[in-house]
């Protein structure tokens, strides 16, 4: 006798991200099958094939995003990381994330950066600066244009914390659960039309499985959400927590 139950739910899960997969690619590949159709057409002009090839970028921008976030997951779950040991200043990794996003959703007008205390980490860069633009751009994303998000890297006694908070559309509490499934989504039809994968919450969760860390979500419908974790202070800095604990906040 065999317990195949594990065995089961493992190829039903397989299954289904397959089936996801599939499905999120099928819409901007028919979009883009339509365009193309138009363009090739000998009844067009030259004006209005240029006008049809731009809005290609759109879908195309999609696919691109999606096949990025599923590589990434895939490495993120199934190999070790190569720098996982290095020294890494947690706020300096927010600084380049934003700066990252540039413009998109007036990231760099919106986002306030506060750091306190010695903030140093051992981890990944390239890992925790995923984790950074997930859940930056997720805030820009879920809330209004001209609301701020304030990202906070704090010393505290015994860790490091990251708090991202924004004042959007909040969470409802039968969702929280399942926010960092692959491809689980409040609203389909938002984030698509927001640009999202549906995987970003999936890879921060394993960037923090592989940093000893989990995501914590206080959210509140219609009033915003915190996305926040905590890591263990790097060993070189564990020494002088005492004295960088007590300094004073800077604003980045
Ligand atoms: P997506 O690409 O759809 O944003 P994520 O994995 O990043 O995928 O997030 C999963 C879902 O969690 C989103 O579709 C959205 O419903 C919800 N979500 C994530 N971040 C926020 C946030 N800051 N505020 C409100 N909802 C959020």
């Amino acid at each position: 006798m065999r317990d195949i139950t594990t065995l089961n739910r493992l190829l039903t899960v397989r299954q289904n991200f397959v089936a996801n997969v599939s499905h999120e690619l099928r819409t901007p590949l028919a979009v883009i099958q339509g365009y193309m159709e138009t363009i090739t057409s000998e009844e067009e002009d030259s004006e209005m094939r240029l006008a049809l090839t731009s809005r290609l970028v759109n879908p195309l921008s999609r696919m691109q995003s999606l096949v990025n976030d599923l590589l990434l997951l895939t490495r993120l779950e199934s190999t070790e990381s190569e720098d996982h040991a290095s020294q890494v200043e947690l706020a300096s990794v927010v600084r380049n994330a934003v700066a990252g996003l540039g413009d998109l959703n007036d990231a760099r007008q919106r986002v306030q950066i506060s750091s306190e205390g010695d903030v140093h980490i051992t981890g990944s860069v390239s890992e925790l600066h995923s984790l950074c633009v997930n859940l930056i751009s997720n805030a820009l994303r879920y809330s209004s244009e001209g609301q701020p998000v304030e990202v906070s890297v704090q010393r505290t006694e015994d860790s490091v914390r990251l708090a991202v908070r924004d004042y959007g559309v909040g969470i409802a509490p039968e969702h929280l659960e399942r926010l960092t499934e692959r491809f689980y989504r409040v609203d389909m039809a938002d984030s698509r039309t927001l640009g999202g994968t549906g995987l970003g919450l999936a890879i921060v969760k394993h960037v923090l499985r592989r940093h000893n860390s989990a995501l914590q979500i206080e959210s509140e419908l219609g009033q915003g959400s915190v996305f926040s974790c905590e890591f263990a202070p790097s060993e070189a800095s564990t020494s002088e927590s005492a004295a960088s604990a007590a300094a004073p906040s800077e604003k980045l």
